[in-house]
């Protein structure tokens, strides 16, 4: 069909006919077709071919969006509104110059906030030159090395102005491949042997569920639910039911699950296989954030080994990749992206292990959930009970970051306290620093002072102090840091990240950095802010955006009026 269009030209009307719709670049076309190949094309991959357009050509032109819209079958608009809600996707006109064949992300989230990143970034605005794009990029996972900047999918940890330039002068573009337990090694030390136990039937799905339960062995990810009466839940309802891993850790302060992805990843995929087996799952999604490009090629090669060998042939495994979204780090949003929609979360009930990936019963779980099972089986279920502190059961993966001598991944008894934990595992304070606060759950588990580092760090402690502990994202602050500071850098954060579904955290966040920037808070109207967004925002994110608020109100007003 021809459109016809009036157009004033050199002082006459001229008609300029053209066809109706939207106009695109005929090559482009043929280019998404020879970047899909032989995939097929289903809608719920659209965020893995956005992946391969964005990695070949360095953006995504409309042009692009039009023709893989016309590949899969949807409406130019279904792309295109993916595609701008995912942070690590560049959609630009066909008119528009090429972007800078480099881009540089600096982390500021606190953790490197608080060891010059800004510095760093200004730096780097100054210096990278045209050839490179400098951006402002939130938490990337490895806060026990702050500042952080990503280089392409290469990671400069500690990094400095000469350090980041240096990396982009040499190419050092790719993702780093740390040492780690490879399937060979695994296999001698026994590994896989307990899958195939199961999948000979030497146990019983409720053998298995039994002994999870009696070790209380909870969901890591931050919500704490028992693991084995997840798995019943699951097990319950009809089939085919599917799983998901959820490896998008994008909590400022956490890094647990990258660090056992990188180095004992096998562990990791039998315990997978093992909860997929034990709820009869036909397929396992692992949605793994994108700024994981190392542990994602870990993932790649061991996968194709374990498939190679035999071991998966009752379940499928896919691997997906985030794009850039703190919120897919929600369970129901992380769905969405797995089926190749925006990150927006679901309203429950229904609840995902009732309607979950498109639409069957879904068993989730978090990376370090399933990394314990093979150990609680093979040892028992009291041995890692018995391991809590201060009457509490279990071993908690701490990710410990900010004004402590020895920041990393810390295995110690679940309910260990803060005083302890900066005593006994983290080598003291920094030189210089004196303990002043903590985040005992990243940037929405509140902050506490340092007169309450007593408390038993665990789920269902720290709640009445109007905290929680999370995915145990441990940020320890000193006196040389200023909390309205510390919790403007989160509510920044918290704005970026909106989902922007629920007008309570999308307008409230704005305004609350709004009101947070000038020195002196009007507190009532804070305060009221903060209730609001708890009682009516759809999801964790708004429900907890007010918590870092709320907490520097009630323990530190010098820092504020
Ligand atoms: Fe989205 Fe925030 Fe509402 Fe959650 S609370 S659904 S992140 S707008």
């Amino acid at each position: 069909m021809e459109k016809t269009t009036k157009k004033k030209k050199a002082g006459r009307s001229a008609v300029i006919r053209h066809p109706k719709g939207r106009r695109v670049r005929q090559t482009a076309f043929a280019e998404v077709d020879a970047l899909l190949e032989d995939k097929p094309r289903t809608r719920d991959s659209l965020i893995e071919f956005l992946h391969l357009i964005q990695d070949k050509y360095n953006c995504l032109t409309e042009s692009h969006l039009a023709a893989l819209a016309h590949e899969l079958k949807v409406s130019f608009a279904e792309v295109y509104e993916v595609a701008t809600f995912y942070a690590h996707f560049d959609v630009v006109k066909d008119s528009a110059p090429p972007l800078p064949p480099l881009t540089i992300r600096v982390c500021d989230s606190l953790s490197c906030e608080m060891q010059g990143a800004q510095a760093l970034l200004v730096d780097l605005l100054e210096k990278a030159g045209k050839d490179i794009r400098v951006l402002p990029a939130p938490c990337m996972g490895r806060c026990d090395h702050a500042p952080v900047a990503e280089i392409g999918h290469y990671h400069a940890e500690k990094a400095t102005t000469a350090k980041v330039l240096e990396a982009a002068k040499n190419g050092q573009i790719g993702p780093e491949i740390p040492t780690y337990t490879d399937f060979r090694q695994y296999r001698e030390d026994g590994g896989y042997s307990l899958l195939w136990d199961c999948l000979t039937d030497a146990y019983s799905a409720d053998e298995i569920i039994d002994t999870l339960s009696q070790s209380d062995l909870r969901g890591m990810g931050g919500a704490g639910f028992p693991a084995g009466q997840k798995w019943s839940f699951v097990l319950k309802e009809p089939g085919p039911r599917l799983m998901t891993i959820n490896a998008d850790e994008g909590e400022p302060g956490t890094f647990k699950d990258k660090f056992y992805l990188e180095t004992d990843p096998h562990r990791f995929l039998e315990g997978m296989l093992i909860a997929a087996w034990a709820v009869e799952a036909t397929d396992v999604y692992i949605y793994l954030r994108d700024e994981y490009p190392g542990a994602r090629k870990i993932l790649q090669t061991e996968i194709a080994k374990l498939e190679a060998a035999g071991l998966s042939e009752r379940v499928n495994i896919h691997l997906r990749r985030g794009a850039g979204a703190y919120i897919c780090g929600e369970e129901s949003a992380m769905l969405e992206s797995i089926e190749g929609k925006r990150g927006l979360p679901r309203h429950r009930p229904p609840y995902i292990s009732t309607v979950g990936l498109f639409g069957r019963p879904t068993l989730n779980h978090n990376v370090e959930t399933v990394f314990w099972v093979r150990d609680i089986i093979e040892k028992g279920a009291h041995i890692f009970a018995n391991q809590g502190a201060h009457d509490r059961k279990g071993l908690r993966s701490y990710s410990v970051s900010g004004r402590v001598k020895k920041p990393g991944v810390k295995l110690a008894p679940t309910g260990t306290t803060m005083n302890e934990l900066i005593a006994e595992v983290c080598g003291g304070m920094e030189d210089g620093h004196t303990f002043k606060a903590y985040l005992p759950g990243g940037a929405s588990g509140g902050i506490l002072p340092a007169n309450m580092a007593d408390i038993p760090l665990d789920f269902g402690t720290l709640e009445e102090h109007g905290c929680f502990i999370g995915s145990a994202a441990v940020i320890v602050l000193s006196d040389k840091d200023n909390m309205r500071d510390v919790a403007l850098n989160l509510l920044r954060f918290f704005e970026y990240e909106s989902c922007g579904q629920c007008t309570p955290c999308r307008v409230g966040t704005e305004k609350a950095v709004k009101m947070m920037t000038p020195k002196k808070w009007d507190t009532p109207l804070l305060t009221e802010l903060c209730d609001t967004m708890t009682s009516a925002s759809i999801c964790g994110l708004g429900q907890a955006a007010g918590n870092p608020i709320l907490s520097v109100i009630k323990h530190f007003p010098e820092d504020f009026e």
